[in-house]
């Protein structure tokens, strides 16, 4: 899962960043509005956290530009405390969730965890694959109740792949959403990493769908 962070604060930017991606999350970031809104309409992110005090385009300006062009990802803007007016106006503009700053990192990753997961269709915070059983709150992995140990790169390709079990995934798709924008992306790294979560997993579990992609969860023939 991709994540974006506009925030013009540079602390508070730095301590999202280190939050999300110790969560397992891909993770880019902004520090303006205009920087901001062109990654959010350029990049296929999972969710956005936007703040809404922004230097050189304001966040609810760069919100409706997303949702008028069509950009549909999860937002959760990040507001003052003491704004209601923000927070009306920043799910007007077609924001999911709102966090009064100053807030607990960790009630911000909870919001994230939702956000993604009810993008992805899950209500509960596990998803189920067969035998493996993927923890969202936790980032831990089961196998028939046996933890399986995964490197962050394989956690995130398992991750993306259980929040849409059912679906064909592209090794494209998958590059673009596991990967931070300035990492030298390499499809042929996602086999690899497949080969080592196969030695992991039962290995049936991750299914090669030939010429499209893998597919994980209940699908029956290729389409
Ligand atoms: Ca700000």
């Amino acid at each position: 899962m991709r994540i974006l962070v506009v925030e013009d604060d540079k602390d508070l930017n730095r301590q999202l960043v280190r939050a999300l991606g110790d969560a397992g999350y891909a993770v880019d970031t902004a520090f303006d509005g205009e920087e901001g809104h062109f990654l959010g309409d350029t990049e296929p992110y999972d969710l956005v956290i936007l703040d809404l005090g922004l230097p050189k385009k304001d966040g609810i300006s760069v919100l409706e530009n997303w949702r008028r062009s069509n950009r549909v990802m999860p937002v959760i803007i990040l507001t003052a405390r003491d704004r209601w007016s923000d927070k009306v106006s920043g799910m007007d503009a077609g924001a999911d969730d709102y966090v009064a700053k100053p807030f607990h990192m960790e009630e911000l990753l909870a919001r994230v965890r939702a956000q993604v997961r009810r993008a992805t269709g899950h209500a509960k915070s596990e998803i189920e694959c067969g035998p493996v059983r993927l923890d969202t709150k936790s980032s831990r992995v089961t196998c028939n109740g046996q933890q399986v140990k995964l490197t962050s790169h394989e956690y995130r390709l398992l991750a993306y792949l259980m929040h849409h079990s059912g679906r064909v995934v592209s090794r494209t798709e998958l590059v673009e959403h596991l990967y931070e924008q300035d990492f030298d992306r390499d499809s042929n790294t996602i086999e690899v990493f497949v080969g080592r979560l196969r030695k992991k997993l039962p290995n049936d579990v991750i299914e090669t769908v030939r010429g499209l992609g893998y597919r994980m969860g209940p699908g029956g023939d290729a389409v």
